[in-house]
Parts: structure tokens; C-alpha cells; sequence
């Protein structure tokens, strides 16, 4: 089919991927007062879920995908919202304007005036042999997770291969569950990428305090089968066998590009979007874990786009995209933040820590309460919090009115940080 036959002008906006961006994009345009039709097409055969339950109360319980739903259906009736839903879409043709149709790989088509990509991530596969033997589980999805948790009922020894959130979840949970578990990752310290030191060394106490072994430095080089196609445990790079009857898989997400790329619009490390959520072709958007933006807070010398999986960002990017698609652009500028969830620990992030050049612990880590607040030239720009909610809120809102807390102040943990947010002289004289 080529790009001639596109769809008459009343067909609305297309959003491809039914999860926490696309129905976030869905609502906010209703908000926005878009009036046409607006149609959601998923892949996944559950109604849009909340995907962090996944690696937590999800692999405890006997709760159900319909329990952890974004929405419910009266609410799609009533915003006429049509969602399609077991549909992957394989194909886009476009037409001038940006305007199309998009076709499923059941063969059904659907004609938009404007489309928007919220296709997520799927999990980085273990480069390996013996990566795809049974026992070897990867969380992205429900349907991951369901078939993780009956594994996990029946698993003596788990191997998590990985440190990130995914990962250190799962290991939490597994270990919650009364399995003997290890984790083994490529990188020198836990959660690498998203924390600083402080708070990476003080999740791995935390997990070998409760028993979980770590092994850091050490990716494993394959993974044995135990004779019978079934996984039986790791060899390090030394040599060295970790037994297991379980192993998840957490070293990170993939963006899909793949329609991206078949549209010709840029893609690098995502789909490449503008501050208002615009990819390279001028007229569909995107959002989510699937793009690459500007970063929304100022980073010198750091990166021209970062990749930001959390929940906040997709909404904030899919907010982004709908006013632009309303005709009401804004530009993405919300102050990053995420949370994990492990054991008793709360974990929060707020801001970028990239490029800090100083930091400072507020209360003691042994005590499982504490947060690191992180400067550069000066400047607040980020805060990890273990169980410090308060904290936590009070620096996303200095971070998110230019302000700060000025760091010797902040260690006194009998004086609230929201009481010590003051303006940044350095940000006045910029
Ligand atoms: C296990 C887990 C735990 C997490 N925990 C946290 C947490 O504690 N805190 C936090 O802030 N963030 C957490 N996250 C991250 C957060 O959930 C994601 O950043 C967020 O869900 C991204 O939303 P999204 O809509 O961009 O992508 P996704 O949620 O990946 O949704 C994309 C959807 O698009 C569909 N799709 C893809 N291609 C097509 C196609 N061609 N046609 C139709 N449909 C398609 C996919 O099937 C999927 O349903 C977690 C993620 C995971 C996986």
C-alpha cells in the first residue's frame, strides 16, 4: 500500500502503545479539549496496567493485572477513548501533513490525521550462551510477571543478573519469598546509572544484611543447563559457578524503534524528540521510554538527550506531547523523578546528579533512614532518599522553583529540609 491512501481528515490522533505514556497522551488531550476521535492501539492483551507492580506486590500475591489497571473502562467510554487492544502495529504509511494509516500484523488498519508513538522498551537480552534455556525469566510485561511469580513459588536458589532497579526488586522480593538469592552484575557498584555512591554502597549492605549475596565486576560469561535444557547456574568470568535454579535478567530496556525507523525519522538511543515532544519528521510525536529528549533541567557538558525510564517522565513527556498535538505547546521542562521500591527501603530520586562535584549525607545510612543531596558550582540539582518521603519533597519542589538548600544547613536532620529552602544566589545572577 503506498502513501497516497491515506484516511480522510476526521480520523483524529493515532497513539501507538496502550501503557503509562499513551493513555496519559489519550487523557491529557482530552484535557487539552481535543474533540476528534482518539484512538489507543496496544499490543499486550491486558487493559493499560501500572507497570512498577510488577517486580513488587505482583510477584507476592495472588493479585491479577485487572487489579493494577490505569484506568477503568466506563472511564475510556466516557472520555471516547477507543482502545484497541492484542493489536501490534507492523506498518505506518504516511501521507502529507501526517496523516496515514497504520496496519496490525492481524491485518487491520487504522487511519489517523496525526499519529504518536508511545512504544516503550523491551528488556536488553543476555548476550550469552545459554541465555535462552527454561528458567531464564526477563520483567517487562503482566504476562512476564505472572510467569515469574510461578517460578518464583517454586525456586530454591535465584540468580538476578544485574543490579539495577529491575534487578534489586526482584532479588528483594525473591529473598522476601525465603529463596537463597544472589545477584551478579557487570558494573563496580548497584544501580549505577541512576544513584551516587553513598547510596549505591548502602543498598548493598542493605541486601547482604538480608542475606542476598553480590557479586560486583562479575557478568557472567554463560549458563549452564543441567542436562535437560534447564538452567542450573552461572560461570563468571573467573571461572567460577554460581548454582541456581532460577535466574532473572535485569541489565536494562531497549527503546523500540522499529516504526520509528520505518517512518525515517531519527533515532538515536530512541525515537529523537524536540522540547515538545516532536520527532524528526515534524509531525508525529512520541513519548516515554521509547524517546530521547533534552535533557529537561540544565546539565552542562552533559548529554544533548537522555533516555529517562520512570513513570513521571512518561507522563510529563506525554502531557508534553498532547499539548502540542492541542495545539497548546509547552515545553517539556519537569524536574525528572523516580522511586523504588525494595524490602522496607523507599527509595527516591529526584533530579539529575550527573556531573555533581559535591554531596552531602543528611542522618546516618546504618540507620536506613538518610539522603544525599548532590550540588554542581553550587547548585542543588538532584537527592537520593531512603525512607526520608519529607526530604524527598522538599527538595523536588526547591529543584523545581530554581531554589536550594544550602548544604552545611542540610545535615541537621532535627531541622525539616523544607524549612531551609532558599533562593540560589547563583541562579539570580544567571
Ligand atoms: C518491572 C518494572 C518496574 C518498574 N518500576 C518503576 C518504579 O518503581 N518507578 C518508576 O518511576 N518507574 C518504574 N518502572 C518504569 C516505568 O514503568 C516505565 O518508565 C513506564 O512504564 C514507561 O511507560 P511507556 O508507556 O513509555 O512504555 P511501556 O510501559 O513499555 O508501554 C509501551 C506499550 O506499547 C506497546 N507496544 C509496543 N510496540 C507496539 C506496537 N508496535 N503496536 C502496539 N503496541 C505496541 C507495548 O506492548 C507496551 O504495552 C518500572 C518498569 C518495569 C518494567
Amino acid at each position: 500500500m503506498n502513501s497516497t491512501a491515506v484516511a480522510p481528515r476526521d480520523t483524529g490522533v493515532l497513539v501507538v502503545g496502550a501503557c503509562q505514556a499513551g493513555i496519559q497522551l489519550a487523557c491529557s488531550l482530552r484535557e487539552y479539549g481535543y474533540s476528534a476521535p482518539i484512538t489507543v492501539v496496544g499490543a499486550e492483551r491486558h487493559a493499560p496496567y501500572q507497570r512498577p507492580p510488577l517486580s513488587k506486590t505482583l510477584l507476592h500475591a495472588e493479585t491479577s493485572p485487572d487489579a493494577i489497571a490505569l484506568r477503568s473502562e466506563a472511564f475510556y467510554a466516557d472520555q471516547g477513548i477507543r482502545l484497541v487492544l492484542g493489536e501490534r502495529i507492523i506498518r505506518v504509511d504516511r501521507g502529507d501533513g501526517g496523516a496515514g494509516v497504520a496496519y496490525a500484523h492481524s491485518g487491520r488498519s487504522f487511519a489517523f490525521d496525526r499519529l504518536a508513538l508511545t512504544v516503550g522498551a523491551r528488556p536488553r537480552r543476555l548476550p550469552v550462551p545459554g541465555a535462552d534455556l527454561a528458567g531464564v525469566h526477563y520483567l517487562r510485561d503482566a504476562d512476564d510477571a505472572l510467569a515469574l511469580r510461578a517460578a518464583l513459588a517454586e525456586a530454591v536458589d535465584v540468580l538476578v543478573i544485574g543490579g539495577g532497579f529491575i534487578g534489586l526488586e526482584v532479588a528483594a522480593t525473591a529473598r522476601e519469598l525465603g529463596c537463597e538469592v544472589t545477584v551478579t552484575l557487570a558494573d563496580n557498584r548497584l544501580l549505577e546509572r541512576a544513584v551516587g555512591v553513598p547510596t549505591s554502597e548502602f543498598f548493598l549492605d542493605a541486601h547482604i544484611r538480608r542475606g542476598v549475596r553480590v557479586h560486583l565486576g562479575a557478568p557472567p560469561v554463560r549458563l549452564l543447563d543441567d542436562g535437560h535444557g534447564r538452567v542450573r547456574g552461572a560461570e563468571l568470568p573467573d571461572g567460577s559457578v554460581l548454582t541456581a535454579d532460577l535466574v532473572v535478567v535485569g541489565i536494562g530496556a531497549v527503546p523500540r524503534t522499529e516504526l520509528a525507523e520505518q517512518l525515517g525519522l531519527t533515532v538515536d538511543n530512541g525515537i529523537v524528540v524536540n522540547e515538545y515532544g516532536l520527532t524528526s519528521d515534524g509531525t508525529t510525536v512520541a513519548a516515554g521510554d521509547c524517546v530521547a529528549c533534552p535533557p529537561p533541567v540544565d546539565l552542562p557538558d552533559g548529554p544533548v538527550r537522555i533516555r529517562f525510564e520512570s513513570v513521571n517522565t512518561a507522563v510529563e513527556q506525554a502531557k508534553t506531547a498532547a499539548a502540542l498535538l492541542a495545539d497548546r505547546p509547552v515545553p517539556y521542562g519537569a524536574v525528572p523523578w523516580f522511586w523504588s521500591d525494595q524490602y522496607d527501603l523507599k527509595l527516591q530520586v529526584a533530579g539529575l546528579s550527573t556531573g555533581h562535584d559535591r554531596y552531602v549525607v543528611r542522618g546516618e545510612p546504618d540507620t536506613e533512614k538518610f539522603a544525599v543531596l548532590y550540588y554542581r558550582g553550587g547548585h542543588l540539582v538532584a537527592g537520593d532518599f531512603v525512607n526520608r518521603p519529607a526530604d524527598f519533597l522538599a527538595v523536588r519542589s526547591a529543584l523545581a522553583a530554581g531554589r536550594t538548600i544550602p548544604p552545611e544547613a542540610a545535615t541537621d536532620t532535627t531541622v525539616p529540609l523544607k524549612k531551609l529552602i532558599a533562593d540560589d544566589p547563583r541562579q539570580a545572577v544567571a
